[in-house]
């Protein structure tokens, strides 16, 4: 037995997975939406269990109020404010060094998604908005990727795999985003750490079985199912769902998301009093100029990703791509003007 199978030596027992399904982990290429509290833990499930290639996709730094949940990252991380995927990617590289990992800082949008999702086997959702969600499906569903879905809000989430043209889509599920409000948010309701390890948990589970199981399984007959968690009062629900008919996005195949219908440069993130602006076309934002500049207006953070700024009783954080983090305000025209203020465009 050589080292690689001494290490997944459990795994392996498990007829399910054996040597063959071993070998298929080792060769599948996943990408990870988002690495918060699901997607980083996503991200050391999937390594753990010997996924060859994991592209690690997040916009965000670490923050001191990220570690009861997001267990890969470390109270370094969040003094120094690493970017998630760059801090996940030095993780996980420590956990498995032949793991290949490639980390990109950046957010996601209809222009760069399909860049972001090419070689990629599956697709494995750890984002925290209904924007991303029904962009990546969009994006699934016209390129014909598989990707799990998951969610979570205080102790409740859900999961579910979603397989074009075989299983109900994202839309199918929910063909509107609710307002909001409605939703709640992880900002309003709170999260509980150890409700997140359950749903990542799950969804690793749903991603490591697509893997081992697609040469054998007709896709056709892939169950479509939703698991429901109440994980406070330990209620496990399976709802059977149906693919819609006329569903926009997998029957009709149209894809506003994936084609910017919806959209926007300067996104309200909910209950965070802050608003995300995106790089204006022709800005290009040089960090450790941009540092210089603002030395003396105000306090100035420099690290190798991102600059943050903070004046009066608003921070500015400037990441490599130009896009910024307006702290302070939710008015999307304030947040403009200080990006062009300070930066420029
Ligand atoms: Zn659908």
């Amino acid at each position: 037995m050589n080292d690689h199978q001494d290490r997944f030596r459990r795994q392996i027992a498990f007829k399910p997975v054996g040597v063959d399904g071993q070998r298929m982990l080792a060769n599948a290429r996943v990408a990870v939406v988002g690495l918060g509290a699901l997607g980083s833990t996503i991200a050391e499930r999937l390594t753990r269990c010997g996924v060859g290639y994991l592209r690690l996709i997040d916009r965000d730094w670490v923050e001191l109020d990220n570690l009861p949940r997001q267990t890969l990252y470390t109270l370094h991380d969040a003094e120094y404010h690493s970017t998630k995927a760059i801090a996940a990617a030095s993780h996980l590289s420590a956990i498995d060094p032949t793991t290949k990992l490639d980390p990109i800082v950046a957010d996601v949008t209809h222009k760069n998604i399909r860049k972001m999702l090419e070689g990629i086997d599956i697709v494995v959702d750890g984002t925290d908005n209904f924007e991303v969600r029904y962009l990546i499906n969009d994006a699934c569903v016209a390129l014909g990727l598989p990707w799990v879905h998951g969610g979570i809000v205080g102790a409740a989430g859900q999961a579910m795999l979603i397989e074009p043209d075989h299983t109900a889509c994202f839309r199918c599920l929910l063909p509107e985003a609710p307002p909001a409000t409605a939703a709640g948010s992880c900002d309003t309701v709170g999260v509980i750490g150890p409700a997140v390890g359950v749903i990542a948990s799950w969804q690793s589970l749903l991603a490591l079985q697509w893997i081992v199981e697609r040469k054998d399984q007709d896709p056709s007959k892939r169950p479509s199912t939703l698991t429901v968690f109440d994980l406070w009062l330990g209620d496990v629900r399976k709802i059977q769902l149906h693919r819609v008919p006329n569903c926009p996005c997998c029957h009709q195949k149209q894809f506003p998301f994936l084609e910017g219908k919806h959209s926007t440069d300067a996104q309200v993130m909910c209950g965070k009093n802050a608003v995300q602006v995106q790089v204006p076309s022709g800005i290009r934002v040089q960090l450790q100029d941009l540092a210089r500049k603002l030395r003396g207006e105000g306090d100035v953070v420099e690290t190798p990703f991102l600059v943050r700024f903070s004046k009066d009783n608003c921070t500015l954080t400037v990441f490599a791509d130009g896009r910024a983090m307006v702290h302070g305000t939710e008015d999307p025209a304030v947040a403009r003007k200080i990006y062009q203020r300070w930066v420029g465009g």
